[in-house]
């Protein structure tokens, strides 16, 4: 069982919720996207080496308020842990900084370059328009040699998948990725071994008991393995 896109320390508890995972069987690339969730991570993948991968980037949502210093960080997170993937990075359309050639992209291209130069799988984040991702990889020589895409809670068409897996592209498959007409549509045709399953949690998963009482990380730990099994039987659905 691998969640290939989940934030746990967003979760409550994240070592209690990280032990029960562990003790169930459950592997996942654990993803840390701003300075703090990098901090706050480290210790899992210390704890569980094999347990958890790491992955260490800057998410769009907070694009416009990094500074010099952190993209110096993270370049030493990635240096730390030499498994570690680069992101989640990307575009997103609802947060500032999203125009061609903006901020985002500055902080998107940045990454993708540390994903190059360390040949590190690149996970990334897209709301928008996915050519943009793909004419950044043309600009910088992204060209699936050195490290190669994974498009996290995948949300786009049949063409996205055409231009995407001649880059040995991953597609990581969300209970969302159902959502949109074009992507259900579009689904069956990424190869099966190109197909991974996420549940992204993250602060907005839930975590109270319909009672209102708060989950302990034992259940916790049991309804991700819940979230990820149906994300796998919907896709095998299709
Ligand atoms: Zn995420």
């Amino acid at each position: 069982m691998l969640d290939f896109h989940v934030h746990l320390a967003r979760l409550p508890e994240p070592q209690s919720t990280a032990k029960e995972l562990e003790k169930a069987g459950y592997k996942a690339v654990v993803v840390a996207c701003e300075p703090w969730e990098w901090n706050a991570s480290a210790p899992l993948f210390s704890k569980y080496p094999s347990t958890f991968t790491p992955c260490f980037g800057i998410h769009p949502m907070i694009a416009s308020q990094i500074l010099e210093s952190d993209l110096e960080t993270l370049k030493s997170w990635i240096q730390r842990f030499p498994q570690a993937y680069v992101g989640e990075c990307g575009l997103d359309k609802r947060y500032p900084g999203y125009a061609p050639g903006d901020v985002q992209e500055k902080i998107f291209e940045f990454q993708a370059k540390l994903a190059l130069e360390f040949r590190r799988p690149l996970m990334i984040h897209m709301v928008g328009d996915y050519r943009r991702i793909f004419q950044i990889f043309e600009r910088i020589g992204f060209t699936g040699s050195n490290a190669f895409p994974i498009f996290h809670r995948f949300g786009g068409d049949k063409e996205i998948i055409k231009k995407a897996i001649p880059l040995n592209a991953l597609f990581s498959i969300h209970r969302d990725s159902f959502r949109k007409a074009s992507t259900k549509a579009a689904l069956g045709e990424i190869p099966k071994s190109k197909v991974r399953f996420e549940t992204d949690a993250d602060e907005s998963f839930p975590v109270e008991a319909p009672d209102g009482t708060k989950k302990a990380p034992y259940d916790i730990a049991q309804a991700l393995i819940q979230n990820l099994k149906n994300v796998e039987e919907n896709w095998q659905r299709i």
